[in-house]
Protein backbone atom coordinates (compact mmCIF):
# COMPACT_ATOMS: atom_id res chain seq x y z
CA UNK A 1 0.00 0.00 0.00
CA UNK A 2 2.84 2.26 0.45
CA UNK A 3 4.40 1.86 -2.84
CA UNK A 4 0.84 2.19 -4.37
CA UNK A 5 0.35 5.55 -2.38
CA UNK A 6 3.86 6.31 -3.53
CA UNK A 7 2.82 5.43 -7.27
CA UNK A 8 0.11 7.54 -6.86
CA UNK A 9 1.33 10.77 -5.52
CA UNK A 10 4.24 10.23 -7.67
CA UNK A 11 1.83 10.44 -10.85
CA UNK A 12 -0.25 12.57 -9.33
CA UNK A 13 2.17 15.27 -9.68
CA UNK A 14 3.07 13.81 -12.94
CA UNK A 15 -0.13 13.84 -14.58
CA UNK A 16 -0.80 17.72 -13.48
CA UNK A 17 2.22 18.85 -16.03
CA UNK A 18 2.88 15.46 -18.35
CA UNK A 19 4.40 17.67 -21.35
CA UNK A 20 6.41 20.10 -18.39
CA UNK A 21 8.08 17.22 -16.62
CA UNK A 22 8.89 14.14 -18.70
CA UNK A 23 12.01 14.11 -19.59
CA UNK A 24 13.24 11.29 -22.44
CA UNK A 25 13.53 8.49 -21.44
CA UNK A 26 12.35 6.23 -24.41
CA UNK A 27 14.13 8.34 -27.41
CA UNK A 28 17.68 9.28 -25.71
CA UNK A 29 17.86 5.73 -24.06
CA UNK A 30 21.40 4.55 -23.31
CA UNK A 31 21.26 0.74 -21.88
CA UNK A 32 23.71 -1.55 -21.24
CA UNK A 33 26.50 -2.04 -23.62
CA UNK A 34 24.24 0.78 -25.54
CA UNK A 35 25.31 4.01 -26.84
CA UNK A 36 23.27 7.43 -26.92
CA UNK A 37 20.80 7.85 -29.53
CA UNK A 38 19.94 11.95 -28.56
CA UNK A 39 17.34 13.15 -29.70
CA UNK A 40 16.52 16.77 -30.37
CA UNK A 41 15.77 18.33 -26.81
CA UNK A 42 13.73 21.51 -26.29
CA UNK A 43 16.35 23.48 -23.64
CA UNK A 44 13.25 25.32 -22.31
CA UNK A 45 10.84 23.10 -21.70
CA UNK A 46 12.94 19.81 -21.38
CA UNK A 47 10.69 18.23 -23.33
CA UNK A 48 12.31 16.04 -26.45
CA UNK A 49 11.19 16.45 -29.79
CA UNK A 50 13.25 13.16 -31.15
CA UNK A 51 12.08 10.16 -32.80
CA UNK A 52 10.39 8.06 -29.75
CA UNK A 53 9.24 11.10 -28.04
CA UNK A 54 5.78 9.18 -27.73
CA UNK A 55 7.68 6.28 -26.53
CA UNK A 56 8.53 8.33 -23.03
CA UNK A 57 5.22 9.63 -22.66
CA UNK A 58 3.77 5.93 -23.49
CA UNK A 59 6.07 4.82 -21.08
CA UNK A 60 5.17 6.69 -18.07
CA UNK A 61 0.84 5.88 -19.20
CA UNK A 62 2.17 2.29 -19.29
CA UNK A 63 3.37 2.54 -15.67
CA UNK A 64 0.17 4.18 -14.93
CA UNK A 65 -2.04 1.54 -16.31
CA UNK A 66 0.38 -0.94 -14.04
CA UNK A 67 -0.40 0.55 -11.30
CA UNK A 68 -3.74 0.36 -11.76
CA UNK A 69 -3.51 -3.24 -12.78
CA UNK A 70 -1.27 -3.96 -10.06
CA UNK A 71 -4.17 -2.63 -7.49
CA UNK A 72 -6.80 -4.26 -9.06
CA UNK A 73 -4.62 -7.59 -8.75
CA UNK A 74 -4.03 -6.91 -4.76
CA UNK A 75 -7.49 -6.26 -4.30
CA UNK A 76 -8.65 -9.49 -5.89
CA UNK A 77 -5.86 -11.52 -4.40
CA UNK A 78 -6.57 -9.68 -0.97
CA UNK A 79 -9.91 -9.13 -0.70
CA UNK A 80 -11.13 -12.75 -0.55
CA UNK A 81 -9.12 -12.90 3.31
CA UNK A 82 -10.99 -9.51 4.25
CA UNK A 83 -13.96 -11.56 3.65
CA UNK A 84 -13.51 -14.33 5.32
CA UNK A 85 -12.00 -12.39 8.60
CA UNK A 86 -15.62 -10.68 8.64
CA UNK A 87 -17.11 -14.13 8.32
CA UNK A 88 -14.81 -14.80 11.51
CA UNK A 89 -15.71 -11.42 13.34
CA UNK A 90 -19.35 -12.43 12.78
CA UNK A 91 -18.80 -16.05 14.31
CA UNK A 92 -17.43 -14.53 17.31
CA UNK A 93 -20.16 -11.99 17.91
CA UNK A 94 -22.86 -14.88 17.32
CA UNK A 95 -20.61 -16.68 20.00
CA UNK A 96 -20.82 -13.75 22.87
CA UNK A 97 -24.62 -13.61 21.74
CA UNK A 98 -24.98 -17.52 22.67
CA UNK A 99 -22.79 -17.78 26.14
CA UNK A 100 -25.59 -14.49 27.12
CA UNK A 101 -27.99 -16.73 26.18
CA UNK A 102 -26.52 -19.94 28.19
CA UNK A 103 -25.84 -17.27 31.15
CA UNK A 104 -29.67 -16.86 31.24
CA UNK A 105 -30.99 -20.51 30.92
CA UNK A 106 -28.50 -21.18 33.61
CA UNK A 107 -30.04 -18.58 35.72
CA UNK A 108 -33.52 -19.50 34.89
CA UNK A 109 -32.65 -23.18 35.74
CA UNK A 110 -31.10 -22.30 38.98
CA UNK A 111 -34.20 -20.31 39.75
CA UNK A 112 -36.28 -23.45 38.55
CA UNK A 113 -34.37 -25.93 41.05
CA UNK A 114 -34.85 -23.54 44.01
CA UNK A 115 -38.78 -23.54 43.19
CA UNK A 116 -38.63 -27.17 43.28
CA UNK A 117 -36.70 -27.60 46.34
CA UNK A 118 -39.48 -24.76 47.90
CA UNK A 119 -41.90 -26.71 46.87
CA UNK A 120 -40.72 -29.69 48.48
CA UNK A 121 -39.89 -27.95 51.60
CA UNK A 122 -43.46 -26.83 51.67
CA UNK A 123 -44.98 -30.20 51.30
CA UNK A 124 -42.54 -31.84 53.99
CA UNK A 125 -43.71 -29.12 55.96
CA UNK A 126 -47.73 -29.39 55.84
CA UNK A 127 -47.72 -33.30 56.06
CA UNK A 128 -45.75 -33.23 59.36
CA UNK A 129 -48.01 -30.73 60.58
CA UNK A 130 -50.87 -33.31 59.42
CA UNK A 131 -49.32 -35.86 61.03
CA UNK A 132 -49.02 -33.15 64.45
CA UNK A 133 -52.83 -33.75 65.44
CA UNK A 134 -52.49 -38.00 65.70
CA UNK A 135 -49.74 -37.77 67.56
CA UNK A 136 -50.65 -39.04 71.25
CA UNK A 137 -46.51 -39.40 72.46
CA UNK A 138 -45.29 -35.87 73.87
CA UNK A 139 -41.60 -36.93 72.82
CA UNK A 140 -42.95 -37.87 69.37
CA UNK A 141 -44.90 -34.67 69.20
CA UNK A 142 -42.06 -32.67 70.22
CA UNK A 143 -39.93 -34.15 68.27
CA UNK A 144 -42.07 -33.92 64.63
CA UNK A 145 -42.33 -30.47 66.06
CA UNK A 146 -39.14 -29.39 65.86
CA UNK A 147 -39.07 -31.30 62.27
CA UNK A 148 -41.72 -28.66 61.81
CA UNK A 149 -39.22 -25.79 63.07
CA UNK A 150 -36.39 -27.09 60.94
CA UNK A 151 -38.73 -26.90 57.67
CA UNK A 152 -39.99 -23.65 58.64
CA UNK A 153 -36.35 -22.31 58.36
CA UNK A 154 -35.78 -23.98 55.54
CA UNK A 155 -38.20 -22.85 53.77
CA UNK A 156 -37.20 -18.91 55.01
CA UNK A 157 -33.64 -19.79 53.47
CA UNK A 158 -35.25 -21.00 50.24
CA UNK A 159 -37.85 -18.42 49.67
CA UNK A 160 -34.70 -15.57 49.96
CA UNK A 161 -32.96 -17.86 47.14
CA UNK A 162 -35.36 -17.85 45.03
CA UNK A 163 -36.30 -14.06 45.30
CA UNK A 164 -32.56 -13.89 44.62
CA UNK A 165 -32.32 -16.29 41.62
CA UNK A 166 -35.68 -14.14 40.49
CA UNK A 167 -33.79 -10.81 40.57
CA UNK A 168 -30.53 -12.86 38.66
CA UNK A 169 -32.69 -14.23 36.07
CA UNK A 170 -33.59 -10.80 35.59
CA UNK A 171 -30.40 -8.68 35.21
CA UNK A 172 -28.87 -11.99 33.03
CA UNK A 173 -32.11 -11.46 30.83
CA UNK A 174 -31.97 -7.62 30.34
CA UNK A 175 -27.70 -8.79 29.45
CA UNK A 176 -29.13 -11.03 27.25
CA UNK A 177 -31.29 -8.48 25.65
CA UNK A 178 -28.18 -5.97 25.34
CA UNK A 179 -25.81 -8.66 24.17
CA UNK A 180 -28.52 -9.69 21.30
CA UNK A 181 -28.99 -6.53 20.13
CA UNK A 182 -25.04 -5.06 19.88
CA UNK A 183 -24.80 -8.68 18.26
CA UNK A 184 -27.35 -7.71 16.01
CA UNK A 185 -25.97 -4.41 15.20
CA UNK A 186 -22.57 -6.06 14.84
CA UNK A 187 -23.50 -8.49 12.56
CA UNK A 188 -25.31 -5.79 10.26
CA UNK A 189 -22.31 -3.68 9.92
CA UNK A 190 -20.46 -6.98 9.23
CA UNK A 191 -22.85 -7.75 6.34
CA UNK A 192 -22.92 -4.27 4.71
CA UNK A 193 -19.27 -4.62 4.95
CA UNK A 194 -19.03 -7.83 3.30
CA UNK A 195 -21.63 -7.28 0.62
CA UNK A 196 -19.13 -4.08 -0.43
CA UNK A 197 -16.18 -5.67 -0.31
CA UNK A 198 -18.13 -8.45 -2.66
CA UNK A 199 -19.11 -5.68 -4.91
CA UNK A 200 -15.43 -4.57 -5.04
CA UNK A 201 -14.22 -8.02 -5.55
CA UNK A 202 -16.75 -8.10 -8.65
CA UNK A 203 -15.54 -5.03 -10.02
CA UNK A 204 -12.21 -5.15 -9.80
CA UNK A 205 -12.66 -8.90 -11.43
CA UNK A 206 -14.41 -7.16 -13.73
CA UNK A 207 -12.05 -3.94 -14.84
CA UNK A 208 -9.17 -6.75 -15.20
CA UNK A 209 -9.80 -7.69 -18.31
CA UNK A 210 -10.30 -3.96 -19.61
CA UNK A 211 -7.08 -2.78 -17.80
CA UNK A 212 -5.23 -5.44 -19.11
CA UNK A 213 -6.60 -4.35 -22.63
CA UNK A 214 -5.26 -0.78 -21.76
CA UNK A 215 -1.84 -2.09 -20.17
CA UNK A 216 -1.54 -3.55 -23.45
CA UNK A 217 -2.74 -0.07 -25.16
CA UNK A 218 0.00 1.81 -23.21
CA UNK A 219 2.76 -0.95 -24.56
CA UNK A 220 2.33 0.25 -28.09
CA UNK A 221 4.95 3.33 -28.61
CA UNK A 222 7.31 2.16 -25.99
CA UNK A 223 10.22 1.07 -27.81
CA UNK A 224 11.54 -2.57 -27.94
CA UNK A 225 14.99 -2.05 -25.31
CA UNK A 226 13.07 0.41 -23.30
CA UNK A 227 10.38 -2.13 -23.23
CA UNK A 228 12.33 -5.25 -22.24
CA UNK A 229 13.58 -3.40 -19.24
CA UNK A 230 10.59 -2.34 -18.08
CA UNK A 231 9.05 -5.56 -18.23
CA UNK A 232 12.38 -7.44 -16.78
CA UNK A 233 12.09 -4.93 -13.55
CA UNK A 234 8.16 -4.87 -13.33
CA UNK A 235 8.58 -9.02 -13.39
CA UNK A 236 11.48 -8.54 -10.30
CA UNK A 237 9.38 -5.93 -8.59
CA UNK A 238 5.61 -7.38 -9.28
CA UNK A 239 4.45 -3.84 -8.30
CA UNK A 240 6.33 -0.87 -10.34
CA UNK A 241 8.69 -0.81 -12.48
CA UNK A 242 8.92 3.08 -12.69
CA UNK A 243 9.15 6.07 -10.06
CA UNK A 244 9.37 9.49 -10.45
CA UNK A 245 12.12 11.31 -8.96
CA UNK A 246 10.87 14.47 -6.83
CA UNK A 247 13.89 16.68 -5.91
CA UNK A 248 16.95 14.03 -5.58
CA UNK A 249 14.71 11.04 -4.18
CA UNK A 250 13.20 8.11 -5.60
CA UNK A 251 9.43 8.23 -5.46
CA UNK A 252 9.00 4.73 -4.62
CA UNK A 253 12.48 3.77 -2.56
CA UNK A 254 12.56 7.36 -1.25
CA UNK A 255 16.48 6.81 -1.81
CA UNK A 256 18.90 9.90 -2.45
CA UNK A 257 20.02 9.69 -6.04
CA UNK A 258 23.73 10.81 -6.72
CA UNK A 259 24.63 14.27 -8.33
CA UNK A 260 25.25 12.59 -11.58
CA UNK A 261 22.30 10.95 -12.34
CA UNK A 262 19.92 13.37 -10.99
CA UNK A 263 21.96 15.54 -13.49
CA UNK A 264 21.20 12.64 -16.43
CA UNK A 265 17.67 12.76 -15.71
CA UNK A 266 17.26 16.79 -15.89
CA UNK A 267 19.04 16.55 -19.35
CA UNK A 268 17.24 13.16 -20.35
CA UNK A 269 20.38 11.73 -21.39
CA UNK A 270 19.75 8.00 -21.52
CA UNK A 271 17.73 5.58 -19.05
CA UNK A 272 18.47 5.67 -15.82
CA UNK A 273 17.72 3.08 -12.89
CA UNK A 274 17.29 3.76 -9.22
CA UNK A 275 20.88 3.24 -7.21
CA UNK A 276 18.28 1.62 -4.14
CA UNK A 277 15.48 -0.05 -5.39
CA UNK A 278 16.50 -0.35 -9.48
CA UNK A 279 13.29 0.98 -10.93
CA UNK A 280 13.44 2.97 -14.07
CA UNK A 281 13.41 7.03 -12.75
CA UNK A 282 11.40 9.60 -14.77
CA UNK A 283 11.85 13.11 -13.42
CA UNK A 284 9.61 15.52 -12.07
CA UNK A 285 10.81 19.26 -12.27
CA UNK A 286 9.82 21.45 -9.36
CA UNK A 287 7.21 23.48 -10.69
ZN1 LIG B 1 14.11 3.55 -5.64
Amino acid sequence: MRILAAVRNSFRNEFATTNHHVVNVGCCVRGPGRRARPGRVDRVSGVCYGAGVSSQTQLVQLAREDARLYQLKQQIANLPRRIAELGKERSALELQGREAEGRLQNADSTRRKLEGELADARAKKNKSEGRLSSITSTDQYQAVQKEVGTMSERIDTLESQVLEALERVDEVQRQRDAEAARVAQAVEGIEAQKRQLAADLEAAKASLEEQNARREGALVGVDGHTRTVYERILKAKGDAALSIVSLANCGICKAVQPPQVVQQLRQGTGLQTCQMCGRILVWDAPA
